[in-house]
């Protein structure tokens, strides 16, 4: 059996699947992110309710978290949930547990699920996109995560695209992240119209003309064709996945494409820009994938 969580801001998801790849088992429960050490109760609360569901039947496990293992100091960056930068996550999940366990970013786990069983399923080179409330991205190259040196390979989150532009919590100015996110697109919603409204609130007043959404969403998918446009020019993949909340958006995959396709360097913009397939459970799958 292959045992996969997936840590996310607000909540902590479990999945079991069989030797065919069958999901057996899903748990869910909700993620105390205010402190380290909650997050790792969490995450071994979870885990014992996932080993007695399953009788006790050897597993492999993966974890999927935002963030990165630091090849050079074990230690966890880069991710959104603050509390865990600098701490050694996955050496204190191997001692609470008992167990080895594989660690990986949650947007790695997000592409390779999607790469093997999804929307990128037969393509060699499969770049994965999150727009969820963060914007993260992930690289799959013949079906293995590309990490990178770094542990940073797939993070065009956190290119600049506007140097002049709105501050990101990673202390730059400008990332993609800013603009190609849910965070983003509300708080770039709320500087023009002077007050903040969901996503799908935005997106409906687009639709409706109303000029501070209009302005907004124009805006938007010139972000997106410009930061795409740079992906697919340093890595020119076979495919690129959306996930998260944003790839809803249905006029993505048509007028966003345009937008890309007015950017991108050639003379025609081949790569298929697709909605993922595997919804909510792309995450915990791929990190269930990963387990060792
Ligand atoms: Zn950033």
């Amino acid at each position: 059996m292959r045992f996969g969580i997936d840590l996310g801001g607000t909540k902590t998801e479990g999945v079991i699947l069989d030797a065919a790849g069958r999901e057996i088992l899903r748990e869910r429960a909700p993620t105390d992110a205010s402190r380290y050490e909650a997050v790792l109760d969490g995450i071994e609360r979870l885990y014992r309710r996932m080993v007695d569901a399953a009788g006790g039947a050897p597993h492999t496990l993966g974890i999927g978290t935002p963030g990165a293992v630091s090849r050079r100091t074990g230690l966890l960056k880069n991710s959104n949930t603050i509390c865990l930068n600098g701490m050694p996550f996955a050496r204190d999940l191997r001692a609470r547990l008992g167990r080895e366990l594989a660690v990986e970013n949650d947007a790695n786990c997000f592409a390779l699920a999607e790469a093997l069983a999804g929307a990128g399923r037969g393509h060699r080179v499969v770049f994965g996109v999150i727009m969820g409330t963060g914007c993260g991205g992930g690289i799959v190259l013949d079906g293995k995560v590309h990490g990178g040196l770094q542990s940073i390979a797939g993070e065009w989150g956190h290119t600049m695209i506007d140097p002049a532009g709105p501050a990101c919590y990673c202390g730059a100015r400008g990332c993609v992240e800013t603009f190609i996110s849910g965070s983003g697109l509300e708080n770039r919603y709320a500087e023009r119209a002077g007050s903040r409204r969901p996503v799908d609130e935005i997106v409906g007043a687009w639709r409706a003309g109303e000029p501070a959404a209009t302005g907004t969403m124009h805006d938007f998918f010139a972000r997106f064709g410009q930061a795409l446009a740079n992906l697919i020019a340093v890595l020119d993949p076979d495919v690129v996945v959306l996930g998260g909340g944003l790839s809803n958006i249905d006029e993505l995959y048509a007028r966003g494409v345009d937008e890309i396709r007015r950017r991108v360097f050639s003379d025609s913009l081949e790569t298929p820009i697709v909605k993922q397939r595997l919804g909510d459970s792309a995450g915990v799958i791929g990190a269930a994938l990963i387990g060792v």
